[in-house]
């Protein structure tokens, strides 16, 4: 008799529903593509209507099903409310981030407040929206947070911007070990800079890229392609017994 083979789980997604928070612009953009090409029927969300509709737009261009939502995460009223009312998603990628970086001994608490309310509390409370339909629908899935290799170390003129990233990942730990019992699995993909309106003001610094050529290992800045592959495998029953965990995406930054 011919030996069994084993076969690898699929990558594909077809069937799923995904909801894909910051889908207008950079990662994810790119995730929303990748789940779209893989078979997973997409929820674009993000604040401005504009730049929603034009994405929609190039979706359907493609032929990819979709359809957008505009949402605020800093709202959690209101971001509870519509994704339970558009929900449940079997997989979410929320990828809403900001950034404003400075000196640590300039601070200023308003952009402490503004940091945290959307990278911390606002990616907080919409996996926990995202999970919170899942488990009454009796349905398994796969929550991702687009979180940074700045969860693992520190940046200069980063540390608000790095704690809410490490914050992130200890709230993505406690969740999967409280949700796994359902089926839910919760992660996080840890870029090194990608090129995005959200880096530009970093990329237009001639020492910050010097900074980071020398420490990607890989000798390239990153690009939304280079996450696309890793949110499509999150996503997927190839990652079945992955939960809990980092997925670092950052060209061996976090390596040294
Ligand atoms: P980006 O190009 O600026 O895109 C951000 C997206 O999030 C846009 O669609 C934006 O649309 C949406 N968004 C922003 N605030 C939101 C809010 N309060 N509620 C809902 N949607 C919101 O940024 P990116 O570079 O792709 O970054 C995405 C994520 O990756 C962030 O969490 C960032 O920290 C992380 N990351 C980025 C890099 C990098 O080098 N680019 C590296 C590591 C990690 P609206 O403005 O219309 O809402």
């Amino acid at each position: 008799m011919a030996l069994s083979l084993p076969r690898t789980p699929s990558l594909r997604l077809d069937g799923k529903t995904a909801l894909v928070v910051g889908a207008s612009s950079g990662i994810g953009l790119g995730a929303a593509v990748a789940l779209a090409e893989a078979g997973a029927r997409v929820t674009l969300a993000a604040r401005s209507n504009d730049k929603l509709n034009e994405a929609i737009e190039a979706f359907r261009l493609q032929g990819y099903a979709a359809d957008a939502i505009a949402l605020d995460v800093a709202d959690v009223a209101s971001t509870e409310e519509i994704v339970s009312s558009s929900g449940p998603f079997n997989i979410l990628v929320n990828s809403a981030g900001l950034a404003r970086h400075g000196p640590a001994i300039e601070t200023r608490a308003e952009d402490f407040d503004a940091v945290v309310s959307i990278n911390l509390r606002g990616a907080y409370f919409l996996t926990r929206a995202v999970a919170k339909g899942l488990i009454s629908a009796g349905k398994p899935g796969s929550l991702i947070n687009i979180s940074s290799q700045m969860a693992h170390v520190g940046g200069i003129d980063r540390a608000v911007y790095s704690a809410t990233k490490h914050a992130v990942e200890g709230f993505t730990k406690s969740m999967a070990i409280e949700w796994g019992q359902y089926g839910i699995r919760v992660n996080t993909i840890c870029p090194t800079f990608i090129r995005t309106p959200l880096t530009e003001q970093t990329f237009s610094n001639p020492e910050r890229v010097k900074w980071m050529m020398d420490k990607i290992k890989i000798g390239r800045i990153g690009q939304v392609e280079d996450v696309m592959g890793a949110v499509t495998y999150l996503a997927s029953d190839a990652a079945g017994m992955i939960t809990g965990t980092a997925l670092r995406v950052d060209g061996g930054w976090t390596a040294s």
